[in-house]
């Protein structure tokens, strides 16, 4: 299985909750445990694949810095390192999708970054690596229609404003359901913006074990495949509803995310699209718990389509 990864991903935020290394620290896990895995790193995106999606203004706030809150909407201090980072990590995207089209799974060590908007940034994303890969194949010719299912604990508002427009592409969100009360990610919007024909999301009540979980995903999922007839699926594997996790209101143990991931990658098998998986959320303090669930995603990707 192809998974793109870039030292390039990261840059130094200094103190800051997003543990940013994790990207490095997934790789380095997986490297440990011999998988079938072949690390490539991408093409960083380019402005052409960046304006698919983001406003010229915003592009070149994050390129040059300036006006500097625009620049760090995101919640990131401003550096030019950062602006390559996030070049890459959503050329990593765009890879991902494209192998995944090859081969029928790939996986890009680093977020999707749901949470960025046209025009501005928020929740620690910058560009929308999700959507832009999925316009730059559409420009490309290489797909029609493409669904997000993005099982990160935070609703994907990016992710819904984006496919606003979008009728082509759609997007299955799974969230906890104290979205609005979690003053902790106040930098995100709260309002969450109202279900549409092509992007829907199911709340998940506080204290969810794995079983009520993935009851949940498997009443949803199929009716997300069903609506959306997609030709390509990006999968958004958050480790943030990890019981642990700051954000999480959730009950869901390594295992029951492990368990998570394998039936997405099954549904997907079963039904025959192609899958892209990329990391995102996931902030427990113990790093080590985070890095272990972003790289089980990696070894249920590899249970289900073999190497
Ligand atoms: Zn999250």
């Amino acid at each position: 299985m192809r998974v793109f990864h870039s030292p390039k991903y990261t840059a130094d935020l200094g103190e800051h909750v997003m543990p940013i290394r994790k990207f490095d620290l997934v790789r380095r896990a997986l490297e440990e445990q011999a998988l079938a895995l072949e690390f490539l790193e991408p093409a960083p995106a380019t402005d052409e694949d960046l304006l698919r999606v983001h406003t010229a203004e915003y592009v070149r706030a994050v390129a040059t810095g300036e006006p500097r809150a625009l620049a760090e909407s995101q919640k990131f201090p401003w550096s030019a390192r950062l602006a390559e980072a996030v070049r890459f990590t959503s050329g990593g995207c765009i890879a991902a999708l494209y192998a995944a089209l090859e081969d029928g799974v790939a996986g890009n060590l680093a977020s999707g970054f749901h949470h960025a908007h046209a025009d501005h940034g928020e929740g620690f994303c910058t560009f929308h690596g999700l959507v832009v890969a999925l316009e730059r194949a559409r420009h490309d010719g290489r797909l029609e229609r493409g669904l997000v299912v993005d099982l990160d604990v935070h609703y994907g508002n990016g992710t819904a404003s984006l496919l606003a427009t979008r009728p082509n592409l759609f997007a299955l969100s799974l969230y906890g359901s104290w979205y609005k009360a979690n003053t902790a990610s106040r930098d995100v919007d709260t309002e969450r913006a109202p279900d549409t024909d092509n992007s829907w999301s199911v709340p998940v009540a506080n204290g969810t074990d794995g079983a009520g979980y993935l009851a949940l995903l498997e009443e949803h999922l199929p009716r997300a495949l069903e609506r959306a007839k997609p030709s390509v699926i990006l999968y958004q594997a958050g480790a943030d509803p990890y019981r642990e996790d700051p954000y999480s209101p959730l009950d869901l143990g390594v295992t029951d995310l492990y368990e998570r991931d394998r039936r997405v990658f099954e549904a997907a098998k079963r039904a025959g699209i192609p899958i892209a998986w990329v990391l995102a959320g996931g902030y427990t303090k113990d790093v080590s718990k985070v890095v272990a669930v972003h790289a089980n995603t990696a070894r249920a990707a590899l249970e289900v389509f073999g190497a």
